[in-house]
């Protein structure tokens, strides 16, 4: 764990620069916009430890699968979303010695994202080598207005001498991924130009050899001005270029305690969203806009995207400054991955701030953002993630039959970008199936949630149906239990590989199979006569081998401590406290795999996974038996499994552990709980945040499109309040400790349950109880 991070509501601030955990600040200081994402790199050249990160959401490259030993049915590509063009550099020398932190000594330094307005600064002074002395004051955002337009203004200060400056101002696209499997530069330059201090790089991915995949353009530009103290000033810009790219130089003289500041605006275009044949003329047409508006109106612009989603979106915490950081920390990053316009996106487990994971979709869009995005933004945004995976359908299927199965059964891919699987560990890739589960209770989520059952009959019922016959084909018939079992899967605990009936992955089959039959009964006759003909659908065959795998599944259970057993066989083994081996965690960077696979320590939640989801089907004593069984052999490992633990405690009213979890989930990056933040952020572990506040101690549910409320506050918070909206009702939840306070901001009434007693809120009316 670390700490340097100082405590403060609105900011992420780093006081005195920390050389060393340099890629973890970047990391937390990532800033985006939906569309451009960027790590929180300095300007100007930086020799130590630094991963460059700029990335354009949709752009990837199929990077060559690399293995030790390859297994029939292994994607030939892992999708990742690539660095792409560098488009804040700007090097400055003074005199010969050029800027780098790494070689100078930072004397004060103070680096801050302030979430409020999304903007990164950084302040500092600098003794170059020479002892000339300069201060450095460096601001940037992705436009929220604008989201192709990222904005710097960097200025320079010579603090103990007057001179030449002398400054470079550049684009770079000869950049590489630090984690290419080859070492390959996945870019290749399509034209360059050049004009004083415009610039402009167009490049395109390169042609993949092993995997059939669109080709993306990407257009960079930028342009800038320079002002001596807030004047505009006389200078000779020279061009220089080579591949890949360009850059505008000019040296300027400055007297001591003068600032010479560089507004520099950059465009980012992808072939996704415009025609390569308008490339050069948008990105000049949006620069000449944003250079008239220059860096403070642009500023005001980007403030205001920002005031309106806090306004929406914020979450107060009261008596509680870490906690309160913690939670606008993840609802930020969380605002900045996606905005929910375009479904042809999704939401990467590192979004715009690492390497790791690709970017691209895993299970943790389904079980843990769509509940946000379901509070926090409209309907359609989650729609367009249900959409997505509806688009991904045919590939589902094309999926499982490479794996042996039939009869248009489906498999989403446990990481994906285009439909096609992309993870090649076998233990995964085959067998963490329960991701297919994730996919169908998203479905029943959004229309519980919404009322929106057109839904299914246009999109839901079809993969669903998909997915039912991939359960009723991964099943077999037990002879010896007299059972189906569900054999050689590994559950959403990673430390267990190729086990036998899972629990989670058994509930999960035989609750899709009831779901499907259900939504069946509930689309139009002609609707279903149309679903049937389309997918080629028999439903009385099908439905009867659905309805006897419904009454005949294994759940391996413990009669004597009657709790849910992971899977069989899990108490062969020896049942140790996580807390007993607090000095040799986190065990995945300090224990052999096999050491791990032997264990009883769980990486995230896997039985309370499944009470979670299903929580209306186990009542409190079930719930508490569980908790009290599996929570202390969990490691939290993965960044998806404290928000559960912390939701559950809440509605076991065991505040001090939801708190303890809530704190572990909400500032996981921040303090760096598991030591991997220098990879990039957990993006969608913070919509597993976001639910810890809202339906952990907010304790809000809708069930039936209404809503219900059963807050718990741990003991050192006065209040807390959030914001959701639910069937185009926008309400303000207030908690305090003796009263709930609910507005209803809209034209509609809605029924509200506060501690199980139903009331009904009307239209822009207060209710407190
Ligand atoms: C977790 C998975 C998750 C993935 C991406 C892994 O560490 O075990 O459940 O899907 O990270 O977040």
């Amino acid at each position: 764990m670390k700490n340097y991070i100082i405590h403060d509501e609105w900011k992420i601030i780093e006081e005195g620069f920390h050389a060393v955990e340099n890629e973890i600040t970047e990391s937390l200081m990532s800033l985006g916009n939906g569309k451009i994402g960027q790590r929180g790199n300095f300007e100007e050249e930086y020799t130590g430890h630094t991963l460059q990160g700029n990335y354009l959401a949709g752009v990837w490259f199929p990077d060559k699968t690399r293995v030790g030993w390859w297994k029939n049915g292994y994607p030939d590509y892992f999708a990742k979303v690539i660095n792409a063009t560098n488009w804040i550099g700007i090097n400055v020398w003074i005199g010969n010695e050029k800027l780098d932190l790494a070689k100078a000594k930072v004397l004060t330094f103070r680096r801050e994202l302030d979430m409020q307005i999304g903007v990164l600064e950084r302040q500092c002074t600098v003794e170059m080598p020479d002892g000339k002395i300069i201060g450095i004051r460096a601001q940037r955002f992705c436009s929220m207005a604008n989201d192709e337009l990222g904005v710097i203004k960097y200025g320079v200060t010579p603090l103990n001498f007057s001179g030449v400056l002398r400054f470079s101002v550049y684009l770079d696209a000869d950049v590489k991924n630090k984690d290419s499997n080859l070492g390959d530069k996945f870019w290749e330059e399509l034209s360059k130009s050049q004009n004083d201090t415009y610039g402009e790089i167009q490049i395109q991915t390169k042609k993949s050899p092993w995997a059939t995949v669109p080709q993306f353009q990407v257009c960079s530009a930028m342009d800038f001005t320079v002002k001596l103290i807030g004047q505009d000033t006389n200078i000779n810009f020279e061009n220089e270029n080579k591949e890949k790219y360009v850059e505008t130089t000019f040296s300027h003289f400055v007297a001591e305690n003068n600032q010479i500041c560089i507004e520099k605006i950059a465009v980012n275009l992808s072939s996704e969203n415009h025609e390569i044949k308008e490339f050069s003329k948008i990105a000049k047409m949006l620069l000449k806009d944003a250079k008239e508006k220059g860096f403070d109106q642009l500023k005001e612009d980007h403030k205001a995207a920002w005031a309106s989603k806090w306004e929406r979106n914020d979450i107060k915490i009261h008596g509680d400054i870490a906690a309160q950081q913690g939670i606008r920390f993840n609802i930020f990053h969380l605002q900045q991955t996606y905005t929910g316009q375009d479904s042809r996106l999704n939401i990467g487990p590192k979004g715009f701030t690492g390497e790791k994971y690709g970017g691209v979709t895993y299970w943790d869009t389904e079980a843990y953002c769509i509940p946000f995005y379901l509070s926090a933004a409209d309907s359609s945004v989650a729609r367009n993630l249900l959409i997505y995976r509806h688009n991904q359908l045919q590939k589902a299927i094309e999926n499982a039959t490479k794996l042996g199965f039939k009869d248009g059964a489906a498999l989403y891919p446990m990481v994906t970008m285009n439909g096609e699987e992309c993870h090649n560990e076998w233990e995964i890739t085959f067998e963490e199936i329960h991701r297919n589960g994730a996919i169908a209770y998203a479905i029943y989520d959004y229309v519980n949630y919404t009322g929106d059952t057109a839904y299914l009959g246009q999109y839901g019922a079809e993969v669903l149906i998909a997915i039912s016959r991939f359960w009723a084909q991964r099943v077999n018939w037990s002879e010896s239990l007299q059972k189906y079992v569900m054999l050689g899967v590994t559950g959403p605990n990673e430390y267990e590989n190729n086990v036998n009936n899972n629990w989670y992955t058994n509930y999960l089959a035989v609750w899709v199979l009831k779901y499907t039959k259900e939504v069946l009964s509930l689309v139009s006759a002609d609707q279903l006569k149309e679903i049937s003909k389309k997918t080629n659908f028999n439903a009385e065959t099908e439905t009867a081998l659905w309805d006897k795998i419904i009454a005949n599944m294994h759940f391996p259970y413990d009669e004597e401590r009657q709790v849910f057993l992971q899977q069989d066989g899990f108490l062969d083994k020896e049942l140790i406290a996580a807390n007993s081996i607090m000095d040799q965690r986190p065990i995945n960077q300090k224990w052999s795999w096999d050491r791990i696979l032997r264990s009883c320590f769980i990486k995230q939640a896997d039985v309370l996974q499944g009470i979670y989801f299903f929580e209306d089907d186990f009542d409190k004593a079930t719930l508490k038996r569980n908790f009290d069984f599996y929570e202390p052999m969990t490691v939290h490992e993965s960044s998806l499994s404290p928000c559960v633990h912390s939701i559950l405690a809440c509605k076991l009213n065991m505040t001090e552990k939801a708190y303890e979890m809530y704190v572990r989930t909400a500032r996981l990056d921040i303090d760096d709980y598991n030591n991997d933040t220098e990879d990039g952020l957990h993006i969608t572990s913070m919509a597993g945040t976001w639910m810890s506040m809202v339906k952990g101690f907010g304790g809000f549910r809708v069930k039936n499109g209404e809503v219900h409320l059963n807050p718990v506050l741990p003991a050192n918070w006065s209040g807390i309040s959030f914001r959701v909206g639910v069937k185009g009702v926008l309400i303000e939840v207030v908690i305090e400790s003796e009263k709930v306070t609910v507005q209803n901001f809209s034209d509609k009434a809605i029924s509200i349950h506060i501690l199980n007693k139903p009331y009904l809120l009307p239209a822009k009316e207060k209710l407190s109880v």
